[in-house]
């Protein structure tokens, strides 16, 4: 974006803010808001930059709040034994966002910690720009060590990571009061990374109350261990007076701060993100009234260039209304396909240039890309080398296309890279696998709009949502899946794609063999003979995806939910 546009952009937010709006304020340590911002690690930063994009869509008065991250989470390259690589971003902070005058700052341990504010305008269909605001440390005068607690996201230890979840919730109440907007009605966290925002709230209310009317927080994680916390006395000493003593054992798990208990005991809405999940909570924390409001994706971000062109004909208005997808199953399907093969052909020559691999226009193609961590299973279709081989003899050829970084302290996810890299080798004569590097934004657009087939296989009850399935549908790409999260309500048999796991096996906990044999079965009699034998009903399918679950699974349903149940309350 060029400067000059920047400072028009700034000038709109002081019209903004005079106007006695915006009224919500939205916290979440991670925000994709733009391909080149490389300010995000998955799904929950993507959610949130597509949360924001929808509300400035539709007028939503809310600002987004988030830290700088400056050197991103990583950029990850793979060597040819994949071993990931973790280097550290160099981005241009000048060229995105604009550095504001205005300063705040917060107390860590005994040192007073000056942060600073970047603004990046998110402009809607209309015009309407919703700020996101970059908390930022590395601020003269702030210690060494102050100044690196905005640079790296997830990075750290666990003094470095509570320092980051102070600068958010503490540094991040306070920048917006710092920034002058007055009328903020409610205070959404995305996750628990921003709930320390309550207690400076309550230290300026010295009201529950009042605190909880104004709090809404939306859980991401259905498994205990995966909720943020931290020693008593490392946070006693880092937080101080802002932890109120008599209130402590509200908010202490296991003789720890836990950060979702913060946050659940200080809001008024509560909701898990997707139906299943919501359950899920509900038994994790009994005595809480949690509600669900399923994910989605912003639309006009998801669907490729040519299914653009095809909706502008056919379905005029989709783009600030993605209702009107549910006319898809009116297109004619050689347009559907054509945009497909467009599609399809954009993301083949990338990895064929890219990497070498030789893979075939016309050749069945299945994509799995996404963060890579043991629950989501990156090697359970490839557990089985010979199996798959037989399968691609038999039902017709195959191809792979892989891609996602592995948390740095994450050894299985790595390891799971290193067997896909392994298996490559092994059978690269037979199905052919590419694994595209430093998955991110651009690359999520170009994979989830080029495969034929999407693949989804985490461990339930693991999965709170997943949100890459509906970009696939978006573009016309069923998925394939265990029946966990998002898919439970999106899946309709053989019409919107496949479920993985036989029917007794879902009421239960995932099994990966048993997940892994009815995944090859599916893939042999349903999924593979339909694409290159019923080319017609395999594209029926396709239109099925857009028409049922795009219409639905997107940003701005979801976020008409949230000011709904969430916001109006
Ligand atoms: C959508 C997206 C994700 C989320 O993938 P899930 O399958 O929902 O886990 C992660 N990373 C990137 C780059 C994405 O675009």
């Amino acid at each position: 974006m060029e400067t000059v546009a920047l400072e028009n952009k700034v000038e709109n937010i002081n019209t903004h803010r005079s106007n006695g709006k915006p009224k919500i304020a939205y916290f979440s340590m991670e925000i994709g808001i733009n391909e080149n911002i490389p300010t995000y690690s998955g799904g929950l930063g993507i959610l949130a930059g597509d949360t924001l994009k929808s509300c400035a869509d539709l007028n939503v008065p809310i600002v987004g709040v988030t830290l700088l991250s400056e050197k991103g989470y990583f950029y990850q390259e793979i060597d040819l034994d994949g071993n990931q690589i973790e280097l550290p971003y160099n981005f241009n902070l000048d060229d995105f966002l604009k550095l504001l005058p205005c300063k705040t700052n917060v107390k860590i341990e005994d040192r007073e910690i000056t942060i600073r504010i970047w603004f990046y305008p998110v402009q809607g269909a209309s015009g309407y720009i919703v700020p996101v605001f970059f908390l930022d440390t590395n601020v003269e005068g702030n210690s060494p060590y102050d100044r690196e607690i905005t640079k790296y996201l997830y990075g750290g230890d666990n003094r470095y990571r509570l320092a980051q979840e102070i600068v958010l919730g503490i540094g991040g109440v306070r920048a917006i009061d710092s920034l002058g907007y007055r009328n903020i009605d409610k205070y959404h966290m995305n996750e628990g990374h921003a709930a320390l925002g309550t207690l400076e709230l309550y230290d300026q209310f010295k009201d529950v109350e009042k605190v909880r009317n104004q709090c809404v927080f939306t859980t991401h994680t259905p498994v205990a261990a995966g909720h943020d916390q931290f020693d008593l006395s490392l946070a006693k000493s880092m937080i101080g007076d802002l932890l109120p003593n008599s209130l402590l054992h509200e908010f202490t798990f296991e003789h720890k701060l836990n950060m979702t208990r913060l946050a659940l005991f200080f809001s008024h809405y509560v909701n898990g993100v997707a139906k299943k999940h919501g359950e899920v909570s509900r038994k994790m924390f009994p005595g809480y009234d949690i509600d669900s409001i399923t994910n989605g994706v912003h639309t006009p971000t998801w669907v490729s260039e040519p299914f653009q062109r095809v909706f502008d004909k056919n379905l005029p208005g989709w783009r600030s209304d993605p209702y009107i997808l549910r006319g898809a199953f009116g297109i004619d399907k050689a347009e559907i396909w054509a945009a497909h093969m467009e599609a399809k052909k954009k993301l083949i020559d990338f990895v064929n240039n890219r990497y070498n691999v030789g893979m075939n226009y016309d050749h069945f193609t299945i994509g799995f890309a996404r963060r890579q961590t043991a629950y989501k299973r990156p090697e359970l279709l490839i557990s089985d080398p010979e199996k798959l081989m037989t399968i691609g003899e038999k039902a017709g050829p195959i191809q792979i296309i892989y891609g996602g970084k592995a948390h740095p302290k994450d050894g299985s996810g790595k390891e799971a890279i290193k067997k896909i890299f392994s298996t490559m080798k092994t059978i690269q004569g037979n199905v052919k696998i590419a694994y595209i590097h430093n998955y991110d934004i651009a690359m999520g657009k170009l994979i989830t709009a080029g495969v034929d087939v999407w693949l989804n296989t985490p461990r339930r009850p693991k999965e709170a949502s997943g949100t890459s399935g509906m970009k696939a549908a978006h573009n016309g790409v069923p998925q394939v899946s265990t029946l966990d999260g998002w898919w439970i309500e999106g899946r309709v048999e053989n019409i919107t794609g496949w479920a993985i796991g036989t029917r007794k096996s879902n009421e239960r906990d995932s099994d990966d063999q048993n997940d892994r044999n009815d995944l090859y079965n599916k893939l042999e009699t349903w999924i593979i003979p339909k694409f290159y034998n019923d080319r017609d009903n395999w594209i029926r399918t396709m239109r099925s995806c857009i028409a049922i679950n795009a219409s639905f699974f997107n940003t701005n349903r979801m976020i008409e939910q949230y000011v709904l149940n969430a916001y109006f309350m």
